[in-house]
């Protein structure tokens, strides 16, 4: 089957065509960072991971090329430098090896490429010289702009009109600028701000605005017309839209064949926002919750839909995952299965339809279940085949049955299974008494014992 995606900028689902199959090109914006990232931020690299994994499926493991870039310039992290006085390099590096290990704790693949906007100063700045030569960007008191009027189609991503951004009242209307929708390519060095945040330019000492940043590193790392460009919708416009304006006017050929945009996290029925106040990090979550559970939660909508953000939502993801994996764990020790064309795939296929793919897969672990239920070997063997190739698309079921009931902690873990061996020698010596003491003393540790014609197992509850 053919894959399809909705693109943003066709208003419309698309059959994907990549230019060149053997090397598929994605990128996605990725983190300013200089705070710890929230659940919303965890939904686009979960999303597009999503993605990349069904077009490694369908082209082969290595022709996607995806980056996600990290930017380490920004006014924000420059005032986080001020406020702490560390160093801008420190506060980034922190953040991004957060960042980085809580997004694989969601089982994200890491990028093929991930550039860092510090590391391509050099490339912007080339850019920008471009734009200017060409007459699509001028040199001001403050700093370079681009020149929205100067670009006929600008606002096609979105279907906004340039007038928006002045109307958007966080868009201060600035006199340096010839026209109030014209935005900042390069920002001269204020006075007070620190060296470190300064690079030479041929029109002044100063630093690259984020816009030109994803512009110049997608072009040097992908090339000058990408196959997906991803990212959440508050993107759309103004970022995208100036990415758009400013690599189509220095390069003149298409930046991205297809735009896709994920929905935002709603946190009990407002916007989630960090004026709000309703932060919840990734880093917090996953001190509570597995991140396979997280990720569940994640792909439980549709990626352009809203997505509801609730204590219960997890509980639910943990509750399906607890069970997809109790069928795993019947059916595991049944190798040598052939996975067939699930209709998990089919599902992903269509827009990255995860709300069907997840019902596919609980859909296949009652197949598990029903195959163990009667002890069909090679129903089982196909089960388990079956569970593990939709796992892999889903980037789900990572683990073995037995890391997901019981935990990592291995001391603690041979300390159960030495209690749990006690037990059946308790049995079959036939000393019921000290046989139930035991699993009643393991039950108030929330540890529950299943036993079963292969033995007993065991799982935190
Ligand atoms: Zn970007």
């Amino acid at each position: 089957m053919t894959l399809r995606i909705y693109d943003t900028a066709a208003r419309k689902k698309r059959v994907f065509e990549p230019q060149d199959p053997k090397r598929i090109t994605m990128y996605v914006c990725g983190p300013t960072v200089y705070n710890h990232a929230h659940i919303g931020n965890a939904r686009p690299p979960v999303v597009f991971d999503v993605l990349r994994r069904v077009l490694m499926a369908k082209y082969g493991e290595r022709a996607v090329v995806y980056a996600r870039n990290i930017t380490d310039i920004e006014d924000k992290i420059i005032a986080a430098s001020l406020a702490s006085g560390e160093p801008i390099a420190a506060i980034t590096k922190k953040y991004a090896d957060i960042y980085n290990s809580d997004v694989q704790a969601l089982n994200v693949i890491p990028p093929s490429i991930e550039p860092w906007a510090t590391g391509h100063v050099p490339e912007m700045i080339e850019m920008i010289e471009k734009l200017v030569r060409k007459k699509y960007a001028y040199v001001g008191e403050t700093g370079v702009w681009f020149s929205v009027p100067s670009m006929p189609d600008y606002g096609r991503l979105s279907g906004r009109k340039p007038e928006d951004n002045e109307a958007g009242a966080r868009v201060a209307v600035d006199e340096d600028k010839k026209d109030p929708a014209d935005f900042a390519l390069w920002k001269f060095a204020k006075p007070g701000e620190p060296e470190d945040a300064i690079w030479e330019s041929p029109w002044g000492r100063g630093r690259p605005g984020w816009h030109i940043e994803c512009s110049a590193m997608a072009a040097k790392h992908l090339g000058r017309t990408i196959d997906i460009h991803g990212g959440g919708v508050d993107l759309t416009f103004p970022h995208h839209e100036n990415e758009i304006a400013q690599s189509e006017c220095a390069h003149g050929e298409e930046l991205a064949r297809y735009w896709m945009h994920n929905g935002f996290l709603d946190m009990g029925g407002e916007k989630m926002s960090k004026s709000l106040g309703n932060i919840v990090t990734v880093h917090d979550l996953l001190k509570a919750w597995p991140g396979e559970v997280l990720r569940f939660a994640l792909l439980t909508a549709h990626y352009r839909a809203q997505l509801d953000w609730t204590e219960d939502l997890l509980k639910q993801a943990k509750t399906t995952l607890d069970r997809i994996y109790g069928a795993l764990r019947r059916v595991w020790e049944a190798e040598g299965g052939e996975a067939r064309d699930t209709g998990v795939l089919r599902a992903l296929e269509d827009d990255l339809g995860t709300p069907d793919a997840l019902a596919e897969l609980s859909r296949l672990a009652t197949e598990a279940n029903t195959a163990a239920d009667v002890k069909d070997a090679t129903g089982m063997a196909n089960a388990r085949a079956n569970l593990l190739a939709a796992g892999k698309l889903l980037g789900l079921l990572t683990k073995t049955p037995k890391e997901w009931e019981q935990g990592g902690d291995t001391d603690e873990n041979a300390r159960i299974d030495a209690l749990v061996q006690a037990r059946i020698d308790a049995r079959a010596a036939k000393d019921w008494a000290e046989a139930d003491r035991i699993r009643k003393a393991l039950a108030e540790e929330g540890i529950e014992i299943m036993d079963g014609p292969a033995g007993s197992t065991w799982r935190r509850i």
